[in-house]
């Protein structure tokens, strides 16, 4: 079957039905393909998931609410770009919605042309200043899920790891503050929000170590994790 080409994948977060009805029929019609969830916790567990390129939250979700929700997210290393949507439109609001670490805040009632191009801005200076992070071996790209290693000898192809999302998400958050040891638990709130064994990090450590060798991670024992020290 032919690949059909798909418009970025884009993650809304918004409890009114009406309005999230109405944003679902006018961004698909802009071409994005939309998943749209109507509480805070869902939009959690999707979010993790991964694979969006921009996101548009709510600040007023039940079960965790907007900021609560983004605040999460981008401490379990999860780079998607957001705008928020708020009712209220204080200076103090949007400077709250900036420093839960939303790109950009709008209040409503908004206008849609607005919301548009401030979403194409969002999409275009993301793809400009995607971030990528220092790992042992190479830098990773939370957002491409990847970690690439320059190459050894002129000439050798660079080489290309891929991640699933939670493998990405753990490594980020290592990546982030690679002085730190983090404990399991930590670890856990922070990228498996809904697993039920503390051991799911152990199982991921051994999956990145797999994927990218032993020094990515390192074990401090009784405590937790750090991310490995640079090699060479
Ligand atoms: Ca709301």
């Amino acid at each position: 079957m032919q690949g059909e080409r798909r418009g970025p994948r884009l993650l809304l977060a918004e409890d009114d039905p009406e309005l999230a009805g109405m944003l679902v029929e006018l961004l698909t019609s802009e071409g994005y393909t939309v998943d749209a969830l109507a509480d805070g916790q869902s939009a959690l567990h999707r979010a993790l998931a991964g694979g969006y390129d921009v996101a548009v939250l709510d600040r007023g979700l039940p079960y965790v609410e907007g900021l609560e929700l983004l605040a999460r997210l981008r401490r379990a290393g999860w780079a998607t770009p957001v705008l928020v949507l708020s009712a209220y439109g204080t200076a103090q609001d949007r400077v709250a919605g900036l420093d839960a670490g939303a790109e950009d805040y709008l209040a409503k009632p908004f206008d849609v042309e607005e919301l548009l191009a401030r979403l194409r801005a969002l999409l275009r200076r993301h793809l400009d200043t995607a971030e990528t992070l220092p790992v042992p071996g190479g830098r990773l790209d939370p957002r491409a899920r990847t970690v690439t290693s320059p190459p050894t000898e002129p000439g050798d192809a660079r080489g290309t790891v891929e991640l699933s999302a939670r493998e990405s998400a753990l490594l980020a958050v290592l990546a982030g503050r690679p002085s730190q040891v983090y404990a399991r638990e930590d670890l856990l709130n922070r990228v498996f929000p809904d697993a039920e064994a503390a051991n799911v990090v152990d199982t991921y450590v051994s999956y990145l170590r797999r994927k990218l060798g032993r020094g990515v991670i390192r074990t401090v024992h009784g405590v937790g994790y750090q991310l490995g020290r640079p090699q060479g």
